[in-house]
């Protein structure tokens, strides 16, 4: 028996870029359990090796520390891994990944290999200042180790650069939605919504948002 496609998506391969300090790790969990899937952070993947004390950890922690890009080989690797488990089958949430255009291509190349494509990338939009501001307050609350005032300008540095560079491409692929990221959480969160539904993509569980 078919079930017949209705309002609710049945899979979603999304992104969310943004830079430091614009919210879409929160937003990107909150995505992700709406719809069902895991939400894969390659920055909360590396600290926890850190703090572990893995060997991946122990490769990586002097390159977070000073805000650099970790090689693309071992991130796109680590993804791939990731995105290879079970409950990545129907879909998943990447946040800061792909960061550059080396990990678009590798990222391309892996899902193009199970036949798969990304459905949408949500950029969260916010001004330099507001995310500097963000990132400052963070940095007293929860005193991550890459959150000094020179890692952090490192790390804007490289999003400019690098990372914002990769929307274009996705832009001509017709895949962005674009999302003013200032306002209150539950605001933006509506945003989110309100702008993948334009694009047919309803979560299965709103309930979660
Ligand atoms: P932020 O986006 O606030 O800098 P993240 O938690 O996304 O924080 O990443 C923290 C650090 O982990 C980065 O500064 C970088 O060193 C490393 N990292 C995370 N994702 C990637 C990636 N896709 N490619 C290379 N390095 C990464």
């Amino acid at each position: 028996m078919t079930v017949p496609d209705t309002a609710s998506t049945t899979h979603a391969r999304l992104l969310i870029v943004g830079p430091q300090g614009s919210g879409k790790g929160t937003q990107g969990i909150v995505v992700a359990d709406a719809f069902g899937i895991p939400q894969v952070a390659t920055g909360d993947i590396f600290r926890a090796n850190v703090s572990g004390g893995t060997p991946l950890g122990k490769r990586v922690q002097a390159i977070i520390e000073a805000g650099d890009l970790v090689p693309d080989e071992l991130t796109s690797e680590l993804v791939r891994d990731r995105l290879g488990q079970p409950d990545a089958a129907a879909g998943f949430l990447l946040d800061g990944y792909p960061r550059n255009r080396g990990q678009v291509a590798d990222l391309d190349a892996f899902l193009a290999g199970r036949g798969e494509a990304l459905d949408a990338v949500i950029e969260l939009a916010v001004p330099r200042a507001e995310s500097i501001a963000r990132l400052t307050q963070r940095a007293i609350e929860q005193g991550r180790t890459d959150d000094t005032e020179e890692v952090i300008s490192n790390r804007l540095a490289i999003y400019e650069r690098e990372t914002a560079p990769i929307l274009d491409g996705y832009r001509a692929r017709g895949l962005v939605v674009r999302i003013d990221g200032v306002g209150t959480l539950a605001q933006v969160t509506e945003r989110i919504f309100a702008a993948l539904a334009v694009r047919g993509m309803v979560p299965a569980h709103p309930g979660a948002a």
